[in-house]
């Protein structure tokens, strides 16, 4: 099936897998032990010209879709899932400023990021709705050509770090309706925001997830996303494909890490009284085998509901919110599987295999969350709404 990509995604790859291992694999350890944020990664990533993946050409960007991105996060979620995820975040909020940008955001936001000047990131999540991340209750109001945030976020991925963040409010007509919400571009270093604590998470430790303090943080106007109203729009036609897609691509990648792990210990593990390598006993080729179908599966599932999706098959939902649920699921099972495999070294506190087994337990408590993708699934295959 990746025979059949484009060349131009498969160029696409090849970048990433170049940067990936020249520019990122060097800090990964480091990003993972000291909670560091992946800066060089993410400087790599610009130089290569990849942080424009969904800006249109004419505004200096690749316009791709989900396929690439979906490509783009395993190659770097394979090596430092930390950085894949804070790239990820990047292409989301990048593809909500593209859905409907005005002429003021393409200059101001999408011609730099597509020149890698900007980095940008999601602040959805609130503690008080938790999963429920399109249901905003930080407050909005508008003063002539200015709107007013007061609120605040949860596990803003890159905060502090990104130049600018895509903030969700409740509306600001009076009063607003439960779920009718707008998105709006904060830059850095508004006044009123504060960073709530360094980030120390069980896994992900790269990702600066920080809480976001918004107090009378003004904006202009014209930083408003679409038109007030166009919430739904944001949420399940740009938000919920991007993100679903760039987790499904960051966690393959750790899952195939894993894969690659366990291959390499049971080729070259040899037992001293038999001589013999690991890779001739048949129940070790068995769950091996268990392994390498569990990640082609989830693989092909992904890919091809993002080349659906970029097709604009209608069909493709199902599929996309399937993909983050499975690979969910794989990944968990296969890093797991992994570290029995491959024995007592792997588990020791700082192996890499520790490593990939914490990232991966990350994709389960990301909203949306798998059982609430499992619902969902259902409830499209239902014929019911989503919500
Ligand atoms: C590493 C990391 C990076 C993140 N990055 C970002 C980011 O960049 N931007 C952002 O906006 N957010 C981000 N998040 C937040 C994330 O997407 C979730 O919103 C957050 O983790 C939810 O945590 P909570 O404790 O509020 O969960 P809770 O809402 O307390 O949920 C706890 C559990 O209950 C389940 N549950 C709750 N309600 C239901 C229901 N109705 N049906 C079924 N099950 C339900 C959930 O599935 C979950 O398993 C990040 C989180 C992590 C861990």
């Amino acid at each position: 099936m990746e025979d059949l990509l484009p060349s131009s995604l498969r160029k696409l790859r090849t970048l990433a897998e170049d940067v990936a291992r020249e520019r990122i694999a060097p800090h990964t350890e480091a990003v993972d032990s000291d909670c560091l944020f992946p800066e060089v990664a993410m400087r790599g990533l610009a130089e290569a010209g990849l942080m424009g993946l969904h800006v249109p050409k004419r505004l200096g960007g690749h316009e791709e879709g989900l396929l690439a991105l979906a490509l783009v996060t395993e190659a770097i979620g394979k090596v430092c899932p930390s950085s894949a995820l804070c790239y990820g975040m990047h292409c989301v909020a990048t593809a909500v400023i593209a859905g409907k940008a005005s002429r003021y955001q393409e200059d101001r936001y999408l011609r730099p990021i597509a020149e890698g000047r900007h980095f940008t990131t999601l602040a959805l999540s609130e503690r008080g709705t938790g999963v429920h991340f399109y249901l905003p209750q930080t407050k909005l109001r508008r003063e002539g050509d200015t709107f007013v945030i007061d609120g605040t976020k949860q596990f803003v991925t890159s905060g502090g770090h990104a130049d600018s963040y895509v903030v969700s409010t409740m509306a600001s007509s009076a009063p607003p309706e439960a779920g009718e919400f707008n998105c709006l571009i904060v830059d850095r270093d508004t006044p009123g925001m504060s960073w709530l604590g360094p980030w120390r998470g069980f896994g992900m430790r790269g990702n600066s997830s920080c809480g976001l303090g918004l107090v009378d943080v003004r904006v202009p106007a014209e930083n408003l996303l679409g038109e007030e109203g166009d919430e739904l729009w944001y949420a399940f036609e740009i938000v919920a494909p991007y993100f679903l897609t760039a987790m499904a691509g960051t966690y393959l990648g750790i899952a195939q890490a894993a894969l690659d792990l366990t291959l390499q210990h049971l080729r070259s593990r040899r037992h001293a009284h038999s001589g013999e390598s690991l890779a001739h006993v048949p129940v070790l080729q068995h769950k091996l085998a268990e392994m390498w179908t569990g990640v082609q599966k989830t693989r092909y599932l992904i890919l091809h509901a993002a080349g659906q999706s970029d097709l604009g098959d209608p069909e493709a939902l199902i599929g996309i919110i399937a993909s983050k649920a499975d690979v969910a699921d794989t990944v968990v099972w296969v890093t797991n599987e992994a570290m029995t495999l491959c024995g007592g070294i792997a588990y020791g506190e700082n192996s890499k295999l520790a490593r990939l087994l914490r990232d991966a337990r990350a994709s389960h408590v990301m909203a949306p969350t798998t059982d609430i993708l499992k619902q969902w699934a259902g409830r499209v295959l239902l014929g019911l709404p989503l919500l």
